[in-house]
């Protein structure tokens, strides 16, 4: 079973969304679990401080070291072998391939950040990988997680049926994906592309393709390399 593990100091956000729909169903039959772990657990003091000011100054604050690891160290058992990934607009971007490879494994600990981030040296010391879920920052790395959790767990046997296995979506390939159309037939003057009706799959795949080639080359022609 897919097992994610998330550090946060805020665990109520979770499942969030991710209970709901196809990730909650599959949740809730036990095809993927998730654990949250309040990293405030192992703050310091009456507050349980989880956070101090920068060294060498600036805005914000900055998350220990020492007690990230401490929450970390008692959230991972030895020999858990899922990758242990930060959300970090630092990291490198998250990408449908990588996708697919932490879908395929055991599960994945992810550490959310908040504040002006976490102390260098944990990420160092234990061992974890900064990954972005884009180029923009966000307030806290919980809706990463989420982000990140959404686009694996829908990959998972028996989530989607076929339709994530399908070759066919945007980036499996290499483009993005080619339009959809339903009934009805005609709408506010626009019909379906004459082509999608008259049952010749070779030629649909051929526009389809065709399609999906044009819009990478619009949108996104550094796809294309
Ligand atoms: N000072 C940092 C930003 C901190 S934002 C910097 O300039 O790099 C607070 C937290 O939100 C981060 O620690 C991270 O966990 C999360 N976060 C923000 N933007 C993100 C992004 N694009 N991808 C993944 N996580 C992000």
């Amino acid at each position: 079973m897919f097992q994610a593990s998330i550090f946060t100091l805020y665990p109520d956000m979770f499942p969030g969304p991710l209970g709901a729909s196809l990730s909650g169903d599959a949740l809730a039959r036990g095809v993927w679990a998730l654990e949250t772990r309040n990293i405030r657990e192992h703050g310091q003091g009456r507050h349980r401080a989880v956070d101090d000011t920068p060294a060498g100054g600036g805005p914000g604050m900055v998350i220990r070291a020492d007690i990230l690891a401490a929450s970390l160290d008692a959230g991972i058992l030895e020999g858990d072998t899922r990758p242990r990934l930060l959300m970090s607009p630092r990291g490198r971007p998250l990408t449908q391939a990588r996708v697919r490879d932490l879908a395929a494994g055991p599960g994945v600990v992810v550490v959310c950040g908040r504040f002006e981030g976490v102390d260098e040296r944990v990420i160092e010391g234990r061992g974890l990988e900064e990954v972005s879920i884009g180029d923009y920052v966000l307030s806290g790395g919980e809706i990463a997680a989420m982000v990140l959790l959404d686009a694996c767990v829908r990959l998972l046997p028996g989530v989607m049926g076929k339709l994530a296995s399908g070759s066919e979506e945007s980036f499996e390939n290499g483009l993005l994906e080619y339009p959809h159309y339903t009934r009805p037939r005609e709408w506010e003057g626009r019909a379906i592309p004459e082509i999608l009706l008259s049952g010749d799959h070779a030629k649909i795949e051929k526009w389809r393709r065709a399609e999906a080639e044009r819009l990478t080359r619009e949108r996104r022609p550094d796809l294309l390399g």
